[in-house]
């Protein structure tokens, strides 16, 4: 099925936002066999709008829409597709008690402006809206099917997921199942990964084979055809075979997984307590590990030591240290890392202490960070980083790099069991 996609809104523009939508609606129709080959962003303007509209269901078999499915008179998008395609629109009982429902809920009335979300294509299909006052709706006409959806991602992605979802599964003619799995990477840079996979990337069919960079990471996503799930995973299987024994070493989770959510949850596994001393990254590494639902069964806490003074305050760094070494230095990384273990009271500590630039600090430059690894019972570890980019990314990637240096740690225990 020939699928394209239009954004509808002057934002998108202008620039004030980008379409996440269109991003979303692709990745999900590629699971479903659907194959997207236009996406198209188009302003509040009827002629323009009408314009697109007329070219879209010329050669698409179908046609989605996003934005333009509110009440003021700038959304135009469901009366100008009715006009392309000549189907009137009908007012639907259901969506206005839900309207009255939604108002009198707030002790309102309804806004003349808002019974126009409630007319629908006459003979359509209509997605309940649980977030808003917008339907979604959708109308076949002369082999083109059109979906218009409401361009608020709190009302589109759920009324996807319930209701879209199925509808397009019930229409794709094609008996295809698309399986896909991620495999998530660290340590190894995109052009490395690509070279080391070679024919394997380059000949690739079914399945395929498509790399993306991401802060320090790169993921391989492998989709497959087939006619049923067995089918497609059973072509998947020696490919990812092929991919493991080449850079299997640097893949560290599949699918949904981050370095975060492996962190914790092996730390939960283990029963082991884990507490970060940070100075360049500021909170991040404990705001990332933080934001795994049930951290706390492997996350103690946490101390943002910014300035020598902290370092040397709560963390008992040495002044000595802090006045011959410096703070980035492989030593400081050490006895922070070992500080904040002793004074949280945890089986690891783990510290971070660099340059975030832009400008050098104590005469060492930019992307210079030391990492520290502290272990109940064990010689503690420094790791030296030199990383690149702006100053977000030199955080991003040290707290990256600092989570997957204790997730190999952590394999390493229940290997060494
Ligand atoms: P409303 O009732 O809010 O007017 P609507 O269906 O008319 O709903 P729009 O007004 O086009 O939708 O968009 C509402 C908001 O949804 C936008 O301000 C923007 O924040 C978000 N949005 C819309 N389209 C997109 C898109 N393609 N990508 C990302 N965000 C979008």
């Amino acid at each position: 099925m020939r699928a394209e996609l239009v954004a509808v809104g002057t934002e998108l523009l202008l620039g004030q936002i980008v379409d996440a939508h269109s991003a979303f609606l692709s990745r999900e129709l590629s699971q479903l066999g659907i194959d997207v080959f236009f996406h198209t962003s188009v302003g509040d303007n009827h002629s323009r709008l009408k314009e697109v509209v007329k070219r879209a269901v010329s050669r698409s078999e179908l046609v989605i829409f996003t934005g333009g499915l509110g009440p003021t008179e700038d959304d135009l998008t469901k009366e100008t597709v009715a006009e392309v395609l000549g189907v009137p629109l009908v007012e639907h009982p259901p969506s206005v008690a839900s309207l009255e429902q939604l108002f009198s809920g707030k002790g309102q009335t309804i806004p003349t402006s808002n019974y126009k979300q409630a007319w629908v294509f006459e003979g359509g299909e209509v997605f309940r809206n649980r977030n808003g006052t917008a339907p979604g709706v959708a109308v076949s006409k002369n082999s083109v099917t059109c979906v218009l959806l409401p361009g608020p991602p709190t009302e589109l992605y759920p009324m996807y997921h319930e209701e879209v979802r199925p509808f397009l599964e019930s229409i794709r003619n094609t008996e295809e199942v698309v399986v896909s799995n991620v495999l998530r990477f660290f340590g190894i840079g995109e052009s490395h990964l690509v070279e080391r996979l070679g024919t394997l990337i380059r000949d690739q069919t079914n399945p395929t084979i498509a790399p993306l960079a991401k802060e320090g990471e790169v993921t391989l996503r492998l989709t497959a055809k087939a006619g049923d799930l067995q089918g497609a995973q059973e072509l998947m299987a020696p490919v990812k075979e092929a991919i493991l024994q080449s850079v299997g070493r640097f893949m560290y989770g599949e699918d949904d997984d981050t370095l975060e959510k492996l962190v914790i949850s092996a730390l939960r596994d283990q029963r082991k307590k884990l507490a970060v001393a940070e100075s360049c990254t500021g909170g991040m590494l404990a705001q990332t590990l933080t934001s795994v639902p049930g951290s706390s069964a492997g996350f103690q806490g946490g101390i943002v030591c910014y300035t020598n003074e902290v370092k040397k305050e709560m963390l008992g760094v040495s002044p000595e240290l802090l006045e011959t070494q410096g703070a980035v230095s492989m030593k400081s990384a050490l006895a922070l890392a070992e500080g904040v273990r002793s004074r949280l009271d945890t089986d690891f500590g783990l510290s971070v202490t660099g340059v975030a630039g832009p400008d050098p600090v104590e005469g060492k430059p930019v992307g210079l960070v030391y990492l520290g690894l502290s272990e109940k019972g064990e010689a503690p570890r420094a790791y030296r980083l030199d990383l690149g980019g702006s100053r977000q990314k030199i955080q991003i990637r040290a707290v990256k790099q600092a989570l997957y240096t204790l997730l190999e740690r952590l394999k390493k225990g229940v290997a060494a069991k």
